[in-house]
Protein backbone atom coordinates (compact mmCIF):
# COMPACT_ATOMS: atom_id res chain seq x y z
CA UNK A 1 0.00 0.00 0.00
CA UNK A 2 1.32 3.71 -0.89
CA UNK A 3 0.31 6.48 2.11
CA UNK A 4 1.23 10.00 1.54
CA UNK A 5 0.63 12.09 4.37
CA UNK A 6 0.83 15.87 3.97
CA UNK A 7 2.00 17.48 7.16
CA UNK A 8 3.63 20.55 8.23
CA UNK A 9 5.33 18.43 10.88
CA UNK A 10 6.67 15.55 9.24
CA UNK A 11 9.32 14.89 12.05
CA UNK A 12 6.08 13.71 14.33
CA UNK A 13 6.00 10.78 12.59
CA UNK A 14 9.54 9.12 12.79
CA UNK A 15 9.20 7.08 16.65
CA UNK A 16 6.10 5.50 15.35
CA UNK A 17 6.63 4.82 11.66
CA UNK A 18 10.31 3.94 12.08
CA UNK A 19 9.70 1.03 15.03
CA UNK A 20 8.64 -2.63 15.51
CA UNK A 21 5.63 -3.59 12.78
CA UNK A 22 5.13 -0.41 10.58
CA UNK A 23 9.31 0.06 10.71
CA UNK A 24 9.33 -3.87 9.14
CA UNK A 25 6.72 -3.60 6.66
CA UNK A 26 8.01 -0.68 5.94
CA UNK A 27 11.44 -2.70 5.35
CA UNK A 28 9.57 -5.15 3.36
CA UNK A 29 8.23 -3.04 1.11
CA UNK A 30 5.05 -4.29 2.30
CA UNK A 31 3.93 -0.76 3.17
CA UNK A 32 5.22 2.47 1.31
CA UNK A 33 5.03 5.56 3.03
CA UNK A 34 5.54 9.60 1.75
CA UNK A 35 5.86 12.39 4.22
CA UNK A 36 5.35 15.63 2.70
CA UNK A 37 6.08 19.22 3.76
CA UNK A 38 3.22 21.21 2.63
CA UNK A 39 4.99 24.45 3.95
CA UNK A 40 7.61 23.54 0.72
CA UNK A 41 4.58 24.43 -1.69
CA UNK A 42 4.31 27.81 0.44
CA UNK A 43 4.13 30.88 -2.09
CA UNK A 44 5.44 33.92 0.00
CA UNK A 45 9.00 34.67 0.77
CA UNK A 46 7.91 33.72 4.46
CA UNK A 47 6.87 30.11 3.27
CA UNK A 48 3.52 31.10 5.58
CA UNK A 49 0.60 28.15 5.59
CA UNK A 50 -1.62 30.03 7.82
CA UNK A 51 -3.65 33.11 8.07
CA UNK A 52 -5.70 35.02 10.00
CA UNK A 53 -9.46 33.74 9.75
CA UNK A 54 -11.64 36.20 7.13
CA UNK A 55 -14.80 37.42 9.44
CA UNK A 56 -12.34 37.43 12.52
CA UNK A 57 -12.49 34.99 15.36
CA UNK A 58 -9.56 33.53 17.64
CA UNK A 59 -6.57 31.40 15.92
CA UNK A 60 -4.91 30.74 12.90
CA UNK A 61 -6.45 28.84 9.53
CA UNK A 62 -4.46 26.79 7.59
CA UNK A 63 -4.84 28.43 3.63
CA UNK A 64 -5.36 26.41 1.16
CA UNK A 65 -3.09 27.02 -1.56
CA UNK A 66 -0.03 25.24 0.11
CA UNK A 67 -1.93 21.92 0.74
CA UNK A 68 -3.63 21.83 -2.32
CA UNK A 69 -0.40 22.60 -4.63
CA UNK A 70 1.64 19.64 -2.37
CA UNK A 71 -1.56 17.52 -3.06
CA UNK A 72 -1.07 17.95 -6.80
CA UNK A 73 2.54 17.36 -6.98
CA UNK A 74 3.02 14.46 -5.24
CA UNK A 75 -1.05 12.43 -6.24
CA UNK A 76 -2.45 10.66 -9.29
CA UNK A 77 -5.94 11.50 -9.09
CA UNK A 78 -6.79 9.02 -11.48
CA UNK A 79 -4.71 5.94 -9.86
CA UNK A 80 -7.60 3.15 -8.66
CA UNK A 81 -8.46 1.96 -5.39
CA UNK A 82 -7.40 5.29 -3.61
CA UNK A 83 -8.80 8.07 -0.92
CA UNK A 84 -8.22 11.08 -0.18
CA UNK A 85 -8.64 11.21 3.79
CA UNK A 86 -8.84 14.81 5.78
CA UNK A 87 -8.19 13.93 9.21
CA UNK A 88 -11.22 16.65 11.26
CA UNK A 89 -13.35 15.75 14.20
CA UNK A 90 -16.12 17.10 11.88
CA UNK A 91 -15.40 13.55 10.12
CA UNK A 92 -17.14 10.12 10.29
CA UNK A 93 -15.52 8.43 12.88
CA UNK A 94 -12.65 6.12 12.35
CA UNK A 95 -13.25 2.29 13.31
CA UNK A 96 -12.45 -1.18 13.45
CA UNK A 97 -15.08 -1.29 10.40
CA UNK A 98 -13.20 1.85 8.53
CA UNK A 99 -9.83 0.03 9.05
CA UNK A 100 -10.65 -3.10 7.28
CA UNK A 101 -11.54 -1.22 4.33
CA UNK A 102 -9.43 1.21 4.26
CA UNK A 103 -6.92 -1.93 4.34
CA UNK A 104 -8.39 -2.86 0.93
CA UNK A 105 -7.25 0.60 -0.76
CA UNK A 106 -3.93 1.01 -2.56
CA UNK A 107 -3.24 4.29 -2.32
CA UNK A 108 -4.33 6.37 1.05
CA UNK A 109 -3.52 10.38 1.36
CA UNK A 110 -3.83 11.96 4.66
CA UNK A 111 -4.08 15.79 5.25
CA UNK A 112 -3.61 16.95 8.72
CA UNK A 113 -4.87 19.66 10.06
CA UNK A 114 -3.25 22.03 12.73
CA UNK A 115 -3.87 25.47 14.62
CA UNK A 116 -7.28 26.67 14.28
CA UNK A 117 -8.14 24.30 11.23
CA UNK A 118 -8.54 24.18 7.27
CA UNK A 119 -9.78 26.51 5.01
CA UNK A 120 -13.09 25.06 4.05
CA UNK A 121 -12.41 25.28 0.44
CA UNK A 122 -9.66 22.18 1.35
CA UNK A 123 -12.66 19.36 1.55
CA UNK A 124 -13.60 20.19 -2.72
CA UNK A 125 -10.22 18.06 -3.30
CA UNK A 126 -10.65 15.26 -0.67
CA UNK A 127 -12.50 11.85 -1.00
CA UNK A 128 -13.69 11.42 2.69
CA UNK A 129 -13.23 13.10 6.50
CA UNK A 130 -11.90 10.83 9.22
CA UNK A 131 -12.50 11.55 13.18
CA UNK A 132 -10.48 9.61 15.70
CA UNK A 133 -12.85 10.87 18.33
CA UNK A 134 -15.08 13.51 19.90
CA UNK A 135 -12.44 15.09 20.98
CA UNK A 136 -9.91 17.71 19.60
CA UNK A 137 -6.51 17.21 19.28
CA UNK A 138 -4.11 20.46 18.27
CA UNK A 139 -3.49 18.77 15.05
CA UNK A 140 -4.30 16.36 12.67
CA UNK A 141 -0.39 14.17 13.03
CA UNK A 142 -1.58 11.99 15.76
CA UNK A 143 -4.89 10.85 14.08
CA UNK A 144 -3.31 9.84 10.92
CA UNK A 145 -0.85 8.00 12.87
CA UNK A 146 -3.31 6.46 14.57
CA UNK A 147 -5.25 5.39 11.24
CA UNK A 148 -2.22 4.32 9.35
CA UNK A 149 -0.89 1.88 12.21
CA UNK A 150 -5.06 0.25 12.92
CA UNK A 151 -4.69 0.40 8.86
CA UNK A 152 -1.49 -1.22 8.21
CA UNK A 153 -1.36 -4.12 10.72
CA UNK A 154 -4.82 -5.43 8.59
CA UNK A 155 -2.82 -5.76 5.19
CA UNK A 156 -1.70 -9.58 4.52
CA UNK A 157 1.93 -10.01 5.39
CA UNK A 158 2.44 -7.41 8.20
CA UNK A 159 1.27 -9.16 10.75
CA UNK A 160 3.02 -12.68 10.88
CA UNK A 161 0.02 -14.47 11.94
CA UNK A 162 -3.54 -13.27 10.37
CA UNK A 163 -5.34 -14.89 12.94
CA UNK A 164 -3.69 -12.54 15.36
CA UNK A 165 -5.65 -9.66 14.38
CA UNK A 166 -8.87 -11.52 13.34
CA UNK A 167 -9.42 -12.29 16.95
CA UNK A 168 -8.49 -8.93 17.78
CA UNK A 169 -11.65 -6.89 19.71
CA UNK A 170 -13.67 -5.65 17.50
CA UNK A 171 -12.84 -7.28 14.41
CA UNK A 172 -15.67 -10.07 14.95
CA UNK A 173 -18.14 -7.13 16.65
CA UNK A 174 -17.17 -8.60 20.30
CA UNK A 175 -14.33 -7.55 22.56
CA UNK A 176 -11.26 -10.09 23.06
CA UNK A 177 -11.68 -12.91 25.47
CA UNK A 178 -9.22 -12.92 28.25
CA UNK A 179 -5.46 -13.78 27.18
CA UNK A 180 -2.77 -15.80 29.75
CA UNK A 181 0.84 -16.23 29.25
CA UNK A 182 3.40 -17.91 31.40
CA UNK A 183 3.71 -18.15 34.83
CA UNK A 184 0.88 -20.16 35.66
CA UNK A 185 0.71 -18.49 38.57
CA UNK A 186 1.80 -15.01 39.74
CA UNK A 187 1.06 -13.74 42.77
CA UNK A 188 -1.59 -16.32 43.83
CA UNK A 189 -3.39 -15.45 40.57
CA UNK A 190 -3.93 -18.17 38.51
CA UNK A 191 -4.03 -19.20 34.62
CA UNK A 192 -7.70 -20.73 34.64
CA UNK A 193 -7.52 -24.68 34.25
CA UNK A 194 -9.09 -24.82 31.29
CA UNK A 195 -6.24 -22.92 28.92
CA UNK A 196 -3.80 -25.15 30.54
CA UNK A 197 -5.78 -28.44 29.29
CA UNK A 198 -4.64 -28.80 25.70
CA UNK A 199 -8.55 -29.56 25.21
CA UNK A 200 -8.97 -27.34 22.04
CA UNK A 201 -12.67 -28.13 21.71
CA UNK A 202 -13.27 -26.52 25.26
CA UNK A 203 -10.54 -23.76 24.83
CA UNK A 204 -12.35 -22.28 21.93
CA UNK A 205 -16.14 -22.64 23.57
CA UNK A 206 -14.30 -20.94 26.75
CA UNK A 207 -12.48 -18.37 24.76
CA UNK A 208 -16.50 -17.76 22.58
CA UNK A 209 -17.98 -17.74 25.87
CA UNK A 210 -15.39 -14.82 27.86
CA UNK A 211 -15.49 -13.13 24.49
CA UNK A 212 -19.65 -12.87 24.85
CA UNK A 213 -18.88 -12.12 28.52
CA UNK A 214 -16.85 -9.45 28.05
CA UNK A 215 -19.29 -7.69 25.44
CA UNK A 216 -21.86 -7.86 27.42
CA UNK A 217 -20.77 -6.49 30.67
CA UNK A 218 -18.07 -3.54 29.02
CA UNK A 219 -19.83 -2.73 25.51
CA UNK A 220 -23.53 -4.51 25.89
CA UNK A 221 -24.23 -2.06 22.61
CA UNK A 222 -21.87 -4.19 20.32
CA UNK A 223 -23.87 -6.75 21.00
CA UNK A 224 -27.13 -5.27 19.36
CA UNK A 225 -25.26 -5.34 16.21
CA UNK A 226 -23.51 -8.54 16.09
CA UNK A 227 -25.43 -11.64 14.63
CA UNK A 228 -25.10 -14.18 17.02
CA UNK A 229 -24.73 -18.31 15.83
CA UNK A 230 -27.10 -20.77 17.50
CA UNK A 231 -23.72 -21.51 19.62
CA UNK A 232 -23.33 -18.14 20.78
CA UNK A 233 -27.33 -17.97 21.25
CA UNK A 234 -26.69 -20.62 24.22
CA UNK A 235 -23.13 -19.62 25.72
CA UNK A 236 -24.58 -15.65 25.69
CA UNK A 237 -27.84 -17.07 27.81
CA UNK A 238 -25.37 -19.01 29.98
CA UNK A 239 -23.10 -16.25 30.25
CA UNK A 240 -26.44 -13.98 31.54
CA UNK A 241 -27.71 -16.42 33.97
CA UNK A 242 -24.12 -17.12 35.35
CA UNK A 243 -23.64 -13.48 35.69
CA UNK A 244 -27.51 -12.58 37.63
CA UNK A 245 -26.66 -15.22 40.00
CA UNK A 246 -23.46 -13.51 40.51
CA UNK A 247 -25.28 -10.39 41.39
N1 LIG B 1 -11.45 24.17 14.99
C1 LIG B 1 -11.50 22.81 14.52
C2 LIG B 1 -12.90 22.27 14.74
O1 LIG B 1 -13.57 22.70 15.66
O2 LIG B 1 -13.30 21.34 13.99
C3 LIG B 1 -10.50 21.93 15.26
C4 LIG B 1 -9.10 22.23 14.87
S1 LIG B 1 -7.94 21.17 15.67
C5 LIG B 1 -7.34 22.20 16.96
C6 LIG B 1 -6.59 21.18 14.52
C7 LIG B 1 -6.55 19.97 13.60
O3 LIG B 1 -6.29 18.82 14.37
C8 LIG B 1 -7.78 19.66 12.82
O4 LIG B 1 -7.87 20.44 11.66
C9 LIG B 1 -7.60 18.19 12.50
O5 LIG B 1 -6.79 17.98 11.37
C10 LIG B 1 -6.88 17.70 13.73
N2 LIG B 1 -7.76 17.03 14.71
C11 LIG B 1 -8.02 17.45 15.96
N3 LIG B 1 -8.82 16.60 16.59
C12 LIG B 1 -9.06 15.59 15.75
C13 LIG B 1 -9.82 14.39 15.83
N4 LIG B 1 -10.52 14.07 16.90
N5 LIG B 1 -9.83 13.56 14.75
C14 LIG B 1 -9.16 13.87 13.63
N6 LIG B 1 -8.43 15.00 13.50
C15 LIG B 1 -8.39 15.85 14.54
Amino acid sequence: MNIKIFTIFPEMFNGPFNTSILHKAREKGILKIDLINFRDYAQDKHKSVDDYPFGGGAGMVLRPEPIILALEANWDFNQPNQEIILVTPQGEIFNQEKAKELASKDNLAFICGHYEGFDERIRHFVTREFSIGDYVLTGGEIPAMVMVDAIARLIPGVIKEMESFQEDSFYTGLLEYPQYTRPRVFRNLKVPDVLLSGNHEKIRLWRKKESLRRTLKRRPELLDKYELSPEEKILLEEVKKEESANG
